[in-house]
């Protein structure tokens, strides 16, 4: 490190160019050499003096050219360092050999890939919710921002379990958390492969339907609720467990809350009207 320090006034931001000078100056030694010892002794031999010199361009050249690609791996190995700093993955995994330059870029590459993989599981971790392993609020807009880069048209649908309270009050909070584990795997075993589904808050719900027609998605809503409804297995209070849910339409990311608040007015009216049932909201007024 002390010559690397020592050297660094040549070139301080190109370690490359200061390798190539210091390969340079010592190509060209023998030939100064020679120089000086013809000149200091008075006899000059021109030819002894065009072969070293003509020797010299070629090792020159040579040297230079050796160096810089042999200097290769440590650009790739910089550039794949930028991308873990952005959290990138390797794609390409460079074939690295047995000697220091290899290990150093094989090490760079696996350390790369490994980073981003933490980074993707933590942000899926911070996406998804613990009890439910459903996404949460966070997870849910990421996913709609990414689904709804386009016109499109769309559906949203809020669900809420219905009384759930006294599933708590006389079973216990306990029991209250494995139904809604259970309520949650359900739900999304019987939706879509492409519907999102997510846990709003407490016993709350939310589907994204992408690319579905409003009365589609009611439809597959309402067959939802009528099979949970009939399912014996959920472990709920002496009545069937229930939800209600209201749904409403949108055609971009920008409508999301907008329609978010529509789908909550509509559940609002599923269940002042009685619960267990889909209701639809009004249509968004054009802007
Ligand atoms: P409604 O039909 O009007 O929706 O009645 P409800 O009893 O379901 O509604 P309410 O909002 O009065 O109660 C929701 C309850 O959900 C209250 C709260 O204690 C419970 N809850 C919220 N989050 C959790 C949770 O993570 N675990 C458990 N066990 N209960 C929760
Ligand atoms: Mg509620
Ligand atoms: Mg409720």
């Amino acid at each position: 490190m002390r010559f690397y320090s020592a050297t660094t006034f040549l070139f301080p931001r190109h370690y490359e160019r200061r390798l190539l000078s210091v390969c340079f100056v010592a190509v060209h030694i023998p030939l100064v050499a020679a120089i000086v010892y013809q000149a200091v002794t008075g006899r000059w031999e021109t030819t002894t003096l065009v072969v070293l010199l003509v020797a010299t361009l070629f090792g020159t050249a040579a040297g230079l050219a050796s160096i810089r690609a042999l200097l290769a791996p440590i650009e790739e190995a910089t550039e794949m360092l930028r991308a873990v700093q952005s959290g990138e993955r390797i794609s390409h995994m460079p074939r690295g050999g047995g000697d220091l330059v290899g290990r150093l870029l094989e090490g760079v590459a696996a350390a790369a890939n490994e980073s981003a993989t933490r980074i993707e599981l933590l942000t899926d971790e911070a996406g998804r919710d613990s009890l439910t392993s459903l996404r949460n609020r966070r997870g849910f807009t990421e996913v709609a921002r990414k689904l709804l880069v386009h016109e499109t048209e769309a559906a949203v649908a809020m669900l809420d379990i219905d009384h759930f309270k006294q599933v708590n009050d006389r079973l216990g909070h306990a029991r209250g958390d494995a139904l809604l584990m259970v309520f949650a795997q359900r739900i999304n075993a019987l939706l879509r492969r492409s519907d999102i589904c997510a846990r709003w808050g407490g016993e709350e719900f939310i589907v994204l339907f992408p690319d579905t027609a409003l009365e589609e998605a009611a439809q597959v809503m309402e067959r939802l609720r009528a099979t949970i409804a009939a399912d014996a297995e959920l472990p709920g209070t002496q009545r069937p467990v229930t939800f209600s849910c209201g749904i409403a339409s949108l055609h971009r990311y920008a409508e999301l809350d907008d329609a978010t608040r529509r789908a909550d007015e509509a559940l609002y009216v599923a269940k002042q009207a009685g619960r267990n049932r889909v209701e639809i909201a009004r249509q968004a007024l054009p802007a």
